[in-house]
């Protein structure tokens, strides 16, 4: 089944095509990598979808619970969140002094209350959601420390159980695992892929490191100046000559 349908998107700044007549389309329960060097218009793809750039053209097309498609484009990134397209955030300043289980709880209230249902949910509720969420990630045993005190891959799967929370049908992740080594990398997209299979969510993501590309995506993507050169799975992007010649150097 399929979740979103982009078709031709294109965005140019000044004289550089960024991105330049992209297609492809994203399946329920799909966890989708793009990848591809520096500059590729690998962000500028994600910033169109979630409303944070407008294209010059083109169409996100994104299937509702109700079997409707409704067009992202030219709506606002609030807009496109509330339609279940959500993103991962860093944590920032002021949230690193509460801790683990607050900033899951406050991520709830947030979403509760821009779906106008906060007035019915006790805090009881939101304690045992925030649990759920820290299970998913594997953070129990951390919820009551204090984010200032929490190592890089934990505040990391942190942010995660944050975008989660916020119930999101699709998940855009931009670069999750920049900053880390790369045997904590692996463990993080193993966990996401985990839960992209288990919750039957859609994700798609960018990663530079190839090894985490081929062991965890379901299927692949590659841009190359603003062009989308091949899409497939581990072995046909291995084998394709166009990537091997601009991306993968072989
Ligand atoms: P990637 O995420 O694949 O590294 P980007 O989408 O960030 O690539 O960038 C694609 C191209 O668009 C690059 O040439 C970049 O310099 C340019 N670009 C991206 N954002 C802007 C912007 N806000 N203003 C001008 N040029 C930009
Ligand atoms: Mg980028």
């Amino acid at each position: 089944m399929t979740i979103m349908k982009v078709r031709d998107l294109s965005k140019s700044f000044g004289g550089i095509e960024a991105v330049r007549k992209v297609s492809f389309e994203l399946k329920k329960g799909e966890f989708l990598a793009l990848i591809g060097p520096n500059g590729a218009g690998k962000s500028t793809c994600f910033n169109m979808i979630n409303g944070y750039l407008k294209p010059d053209s083109g169409s996100v097309e994104l299937a509702q619970p109700n079997g409707k498609w409704c067009n992202l484009v030219g709506r606002k990134p609030r807009a496109i969140w509330r339609y279940g397209v959500g993103r991962t955030f860093q944590i920032t300043a002021t949230f690193a002094s509460m801790t683990v289980r607050e900033n899951v709880q406050m991520a709830l209230i947030s979403h509760y209350r821009s779906s106008l249902n906060i007035w019915v949910r006790a805090t009881r509720q939101y304690n045992a959601e925030a649990d759920q969420l820290l299970e998913m990630v594997s953070m129990q045993d951390l919820a009551d420390r204090a984010c200032s005190e929490l190592a890089y891959g934990d505040l990391k799967r942190l942010e995660l159980a944050i975008a989660l929370a916020h119930a999101p049908r699709l998940l855009l992740m931009d670069e999750p695992t920049a900053g880390m080594a790369p045997s904590e990398r692996d463990a993080l997209m193993s966990l996401v892929a985990d839960i992209v299979h288990e919750e039957d969510l859609s994700v798609m993501f960018t990663e530079h490191d190839m090894d985490v590309v081929f062991e965890h995506a379901d299927r692949i993507l590659v841009l190359n100046r603003g062009e989308l050169i091949a899409q497939g799975d581990e072995e046909e992007i291995r084998t394709n000559k166009l990537v091997q010649e601009v991306y993968l150097g072989g």
